[in-house]
């Protein structure tokens, strides 16, 4: 009897270590390539932060690991990055109407946020930026288009920083800094939105006189200055104190001389966000992305500005992520690509980075 008790409870045991060694905080995507990425955090508890929708800014849990960066796609080119008990918002887009699926929080839910990033002008990146950075007292950033839009809204004029992303504008925060470079917004040509729009017109719904009303104070809250296209598009790169760096673009246009130039001396991103262009057709989506691929060597992927509206919109149709993964795959096998729903937390370990090798 004493034997059969000793291996019952050397099974249990054996069960409540296999148990342990099976949790871990979470699983950082670059696991796929990475045995040691893999392999660190074992037999640590699992982070609630890493596995839970709510937004950190909204309330939500933050990382509990101090190099743990959560990064949450939150629709078009809206992120959440909470590092360091730090809240950084990229674009602020989401009270977006009835015409989207929803997003599952609103603007008004935010109520802490400590930066917020503005990669353009255009009302779909920036119409919740003054009402979360009043709320929140966020510095908010953006190109002189972008903080001239600003300044016609309610946020105190010395949250907002203008940027121009010609070089020398290193941004300092408490864990992290931010470059700002020159990007350029996307520009598919006409040939191919003509055909395209008269074609999904036909198709599509078309929003209702309701939702069309919803809208327009929404799209008055950007800018339709042609300023966006060539000075009015910023790509950031952000380095947390780890040494991990992440690359934000949030408008699909060609890599910049200045981009080029930033990346020679930098020469690769942890993580990169990247816009699926506006090309409508597979190939020329690829060819952006590849360009993007060249330009900034990322370790990881994630795209943005890839969903749509349920009705005729200014973006017609969600683009797809997957040709572009396998072509970009094709070119750098060891590259990871994510690409989740609204609010579905990624969590990374940065103390594993390029810049101290993994
Ligand atoms: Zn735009």
């Amino acid at each position: 009897m004493a034997r059969a008790g000793l291996s019952a409870a050397l099974v249990t045991a054996c069960v409540l270590v296999s148990a342990a060694a099976l949790a871990r905080p979470f699983s950082d995507p670059r696991g796929e390539v990475s045995e040691r990425i893999d392999q660190a955090g074992a037999n640590e508890p699992r982070d609630p932060a890493c596995h839970a929708r709510k937004l950190v800014a909204a309330g939500g849990a933050a990382p509990r690991g101090r190099h743990t960066l959560a990064v949450r796609w939150i629709g078009y080119g809206n992120f959440e990055l909470a590092y360091g008990g730090q809240v950084i918002l990229l674009d602020a887009y989401y009270d977006r109407g009835s015409e989207f699926m929803p997003l599952g929080m609103a603007a008004g839910d935010i109520t802490r946020a400590n930066l917020i990033l503005l990669g353009h002008g255009h009302f779909d990146h920036m119409s919740d930026a003054a009402s979360i950075g009043s709320r929140t007292g966020a510095t908010v950033v953006g190109a002189p288009i972008t903080t001239e839009t600003l300044a016609k809204q309610s946020i105190p004029a010395q949250q907002v920083r203008t940027v121009s992303g010609r070089g020398g504008e290193l941004l300092t925060f408490n864990g992290f800094t931010v470059e700002p470079i020159l990007g350029r917004h996307g520009e598919p040509g006409k040939h191919l939105t003509e055909v395209m729009e008269t074609a999904l017109a036909q198709l599509m719904p078309a929003p209702t006189a309701a939702q069309e009303a919803e809208a327009k104070p929404i799209a008055a809250r950007g800018t339709f200055s042609p300023r966006v296209i060539d000075e009015g598009t910023i790509a950031y790169v952000i380095t947390l104190d780890t040494g991990f760096r992440i690359l934000y673009r949030d408008s699909g246009g060609v890599v910049t001389a200045e981009e080029k130039a930033a990346m020679a001396r930098i020469g690769r991103v942890d993580l990169a966000f990247t816009p699926i262009s506006a090309d409508y057709i597979n190939p020329m989506m690829i060819s952006q992305a590849l360009e993007y691929l060249h330009a900034y060597q990322p370790a990881v992927v994630m795209p943005d500005h890839h969903d749509a509206p349920r009705t005729m919109g200014h973006v017609p149709q969600w683009r797809a992520t997957e040709p572009l993964f396998e072509a970009m795959k094709a070119e750098a096998p060891e590259l990871v690509t994510v690409s989740k729903e609204y609010r579905e937390p990624t969590c990374f370990n940065t103390e594993f980075n390029l810049q101290h090798g993994y």
